[in-house]
């Protein structure tokens, strides 16, 4: 029996507008990639495979695509710019800011989208 060969995860999604913006940006790098169910033990129910092309310029592709995404979100902070997570006072720390408070990456793709989807 031929064994498939795992398919490369590139990021997951939170609905199926988001899975189809990042396809989109994705095409227009020249990279291939597909929405299936994400089968790992994630909050989000879809997943982004690679199907064509380079992984590591699909990996920084997903990057560049998930920051536009996040534009509103250029920080995981509260109201006050304080840490998303704890509320820890992180005024004037320079990118990539990690809270010495509770340890998250305030900076990350994951802080960001987990600020702006309110987790
Ligand atoms: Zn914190």
């Amino acid at each position: 029996m031929p064994s498939d060969t795992d398919p490369i995860l590139l990021t997951t999604a939170p609905n199926s507008s988001a899975a189809a913006q990042i396809i989109y940006g994705l095409e227009l790098r020249g990279i291939g990639a597909r929405v299936v169910e994400n089968r790992k033990k994630s909050h989000d129910p879809l997943a982004i495979v690679l199907i064509d092309g380079d992984e590591e310029q699909a990996r920084s592709a997903i990057n560049v695509i998930w920051d536009a995404m996040l534009d509103l979100v250029p920080r995981a902070t509260d109201a006050e710019g304080n840490c998303y997570f704890c509320g820890y006072n992180i005024h004037g720390l320079e990118p990539p800011v990690t809270c010495p408070e509770c340890g998250h990456n305030v900076d990350s793709i994951e802080s960001r989208r987990a600020a702006s989807e309110g987790r």
